[in-house]
């Protein structure tokens, strides 16, 4: 995924779902910087509108004809600030700042453009803050690359027109919307260049997390990445009362296994038996990890109990049919034995005791003969400790 992000890069669009991702990640990170890029352009339009209620200097600027029209734009240009910044500020609603922005950024536009359309009227004209106006969608709004130069062309023919249906054409004119095409043209350039670091930066730490978080024997997810699932889980599950399993697997007499194919025998097995996990844990929020060892845990999200068994069988029927000799094993080849645990998260209580619960339900699947499943979800609420995890403490062999 990563390697294809590179080859894309120049189009400033990543394959689906690293798009998204990438999208999210932006918004958070220029949030700060749209915050204050917002103050700063309040500050302008506020500075414009200072003078508006004067009527000595609003007559002066626009004549005496456009009071109602100036009120209602300047009201027009506060309330769509203010909406931005709302909108900024409240998390909630900041996830759809893209759309807000889609509609503040060309509404201010237009109400600067009419504003100089009414001024030209007394020989004045806001000609040198159109460039501000037309590189605003860039360095205002931090909005992606495509949307921001849609709306900053938006307004650059926004001013040209309003400028021929008032009956504007003078060479000035023509000029004025020159340098507001060059500045958007300038704007583009500058912004690209500037979302495709982010992007490449972006792929890079990408690349850096996906390594730290990958099992080098396996290739699968490794401990690190699933201790921070498991909290990030863990929390929103408690938020949405949505249950959560945890597969504890782990594989029977592998001890035998490396003492008949050596180790480096049993190296490849591991492999061969980790790349099924992945298999079950396909939606955006389960993941298959490497435990440690010959252990590996598969965390799914939002599933019950018939689930959590059919997702067991089906682990069971793939290992039967990988079919990897192991001599010394009754079946004559390798098997793994399951701990299952299916709880409901509780913003009070810690994730370490569904692990722990299907460490319980691991140990009592070894104890009954191993390469089966157990699957544990009432005892959560009178667990005390994980009976497997003290044997392994203790060195003893099952
Ligand atoms: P049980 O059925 O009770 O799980 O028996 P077991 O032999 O699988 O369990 P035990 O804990 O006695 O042994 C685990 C073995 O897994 C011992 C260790 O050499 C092997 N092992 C752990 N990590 C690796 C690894 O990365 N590569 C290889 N080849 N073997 C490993
Ligand atoms: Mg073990
Ligand atoms: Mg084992």
């Amino acid at each position: 995924m990563l390697q294809r992000a590179r080859g894309v890069l120049p189009r400033l669009a990543f394959p689906e779902p690293l798009e998204t991702q990438f999208r999210l990640w932006y918004a958070s990170r220029v949030r700060w910087r749209i915050r204050t890029t917002l103050w700063l352009a309040m500050g302008n339009i506020l500075l414009v509108s200072i003078a508006l209620p004067f009527t000595s200097i609003r007559h002066r600027l626009f004549g005496p004809d456009h009071d109602g029209t100036l009120a209602a734009l300047a009201g027009v240009l506060f309330a769509t600030s203010i909406l931005a910044m709302v909108v900024v500020s409240i998390p909630r609603l900041y996830k759809r700042y893209d759309i807000a922005a889609q509609i503040i950024a060309p509404a201010q536009a237009l109400c600067f453009i009419a504003i100089d359309v009414l001024m030209q009227g007394q020989g004045y004209s806001l000609a040198a803050w159109m460039p501000l106006v037309v590189i605003a969608p860039y360095f205002v709004f931090g909005m992606l690359h495509v949307e921001a130069v849609l709306i900053s062309l938006f307004a650059v023919v926004a001013y040209l027109v309003a400028g021929e249906l008032a009956g504007l054409g003078s060479v000035q004119r023509w000029l004025d919307v020159s340098i507001a095409a060059f500045a958007s043209a300038l704007g583009a350039a500058v912004h690209f260049s500037l979302q495709r670091a982010v992007r490449q930066g972006y792929v890079a730490a990408q690349s850096l997390n996906e390594s730290a978080h990958r099992d080098s024997l396996t290739g699968i997810h490794n401990r690190r990445m699933f201790d921070e699932h498991m909290r990030r889980v863990w929390q929103q599950a408690a938020r949405e009362s949505v249950p959560v399993a945890l597969l504890l697997i782990d594989l029977d007499r592998f001890k035998e296994f490396n003492d008949t194919h050596g180790h480096q025998g049993g190296d490849t097995c591991l492999a061969k038996v980790a790349s099924l996990f992945p298999e079950v844990a396909r939606r955006p929020l389960d993941l298959a990890a490497r435990y440690g060892g010959e252990e590996f845990v598969v965390l799914l999200y939002d599933v019950r109990r018939e689930q959590v068994e059919e997702v067991c069988i089906q682990l069971h029927a793939a290992l039967k049919y990988a079919a990897i000799p192991h001599p010394t094993s009754p079946t004559g080849i390798v098997t793994f034995s399951i701990g299952a645990a299916c709880v409901q998260p509780r913003a009070d209580r810690h994730p370490e005791g569904l692990i722990q619960l299907a460490d319980e339900a691991l140990y009592a699947a070894k104890e009954s003969g191993r390469d089966r499943t157990v699957i544990m979800d009432r005892e959560y609420e009178s667990l005390v400790t994980g009976a497997f995890r003290l044997r392994r403490a203790g060195g003893a062999a099952a």
